[in-house]
């Protein structure tokens, strides 16, 4: 028995909920929204703010074990929080992963590649990191951004003013524009006694900044594959991190280029749950629960699809293709943008 604590009602708690379901778990789920995703699967919903002290004791009481499915959960919660209940992974990962500026100087500090960057807190720094580093580059805000939101493009000193104005002046990093050869990410887990496992690396494909497909295994050397795996055990340990985490690379064809990590479980391993024994959402449950990690090596090659917005709407068809295997979230409205569900599907391993 015992009962996971969530922060965030997203699709990622809804899946982890389901996950810890099958293994005996009860959760909990402290989220602001009226309707969280994951209301319909968790077995309790505390409606709350995170830095709210009445919700996070009442979560505190409810769980033994406090995780979160988004990345930019306030760290003073999962401060809070961690004097009164284990918060895995740690607010460390946390605090370490929302601000890019922070998470690059991590990155490299461990010896990895990562694009050049600096930080840009002014009109007149971007135009300086502009002639310093040339052209062309990506203005990203240091807090906040996701699916591409808070990034501006670069092609010339010129749209400096306008990329600044674009993020509304908000504190940024300006990162060289990388010429890859593919995108790739590494989900991978370490337990509570430090073991790691990690699935294969995938190859990535993002349309206007939103994942859309995930192949698995990506199509890249054994040298790269070991890269990737390193690299994410090199990140995990450094961060005594507890559960699962994305790390997204860039393979160039001088190696790989580590792009950022996500401190949770990842868009980019939900083919995990169709083709592994232990999917990425188990995984983590049995990483941050204390116990240990489970196979998660592939048996099957996948190919998954997320279906974005109105691309939902023909789940019938979906439902009765016989190759398909349909995941659905369960959300009401198809705003545009919005992730709604994802198809995987399998063919022999090769
Ligand atoms: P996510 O939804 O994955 O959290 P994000 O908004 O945090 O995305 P990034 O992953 O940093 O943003 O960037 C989004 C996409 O933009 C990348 O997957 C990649 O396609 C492209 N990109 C980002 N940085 C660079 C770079 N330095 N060089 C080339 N392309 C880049
Ligand atoms: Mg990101
Ligand atoms: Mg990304």
């Amino acid at each position: 028995g015992g009962t996971v604590g969530i922060l965030g009602g997203g699709q990622l708690a809804r899946m982890l909920a389901m996950a810890a379901a099958r293994l005996g778990l009860r959760t909990v789920i402290l989220a602001p929204e009226a309707e969280p995703c994951a209301g319909d699967v968790a077995h309790h919903v505390i409606r709350a703010d995170y830095g709210d002290p009445a919700g996070q004791a009442a979560l505190a009481a409810a769980a033994d074990v406090i995780t979160y499915e988004f990345e930019n959960v306030p760290v003073e919660a999962a401060r809070a929080l961690e004097a009164l209940a284990p918060v895995r992974p740690g607010p460390l990962a946390l605090d370490m992963a929302q601000d890019r500026l922070t998470e690059k100087d991590f990155l490299s500090g461990l010896g990895l590649t990562t694009a050049p960057y600096r930080a840009v807190a002014s009109a007149a720094e971007l135009e300086e990191a502009m002639a310093d580093h040339g052209a062309p580059g990506i203005l990203k805000t240091r807090r906040l951004g996701y699916d591409g939101k808070g990034q501006a493009r670069l092609a010339g000193p010129g749209d400096a003013g306008a990329a600044f104005a674009e993020l509304a002046g908000a504190p940024a990093i300006l990162e060289g524009f990388v010429t890859f050869r593919r995108e790739i990410s590494v989900i991978a887990a370490r337990g509570l006694s430090g073991e790691v496992v990690a699935y294969d690396p995938v190859e990535n494909a993002h349309k206007a900044g939103i994942l859309r497909k995930t192949t698995a295994p990506a199509p890249i050397s054994m040298t790269r594959r070991l890269d990737a795996v390193t690299a994410a055990g090199k990140i995990l340990r450094a961060l005594d991190y507890v559960g699962v985490i994305g790390v997204e690379f860039f393979e160039t064809d001088a190696g790989l280029v580590v792009n950022e990590i996500a401190p949770r479980v990842h868009n980019t391993g939900h083919w995990t749950l169709d083709a592994c024994p232990v999917d990425q959402f188990e995984q983590h449950v049995r990483a941050v629960c204390g116990w240990p990690l489970g196979d998660g090596s592939r048996h099957s090659d996948a190919v998954m699809d997320n279906l974005i917005g109105a691309e939902a709407e023909d789940w019938s068809g979906l439902a009765a293709d016989p190759t398909a295997r349909l995941h659905l979230y369960g959300k009401g409205e198809a705003r545009p943008g919005r992730k709604m569900g994802h198809v995987t599907r399998l063919t022999p391993r090769g």
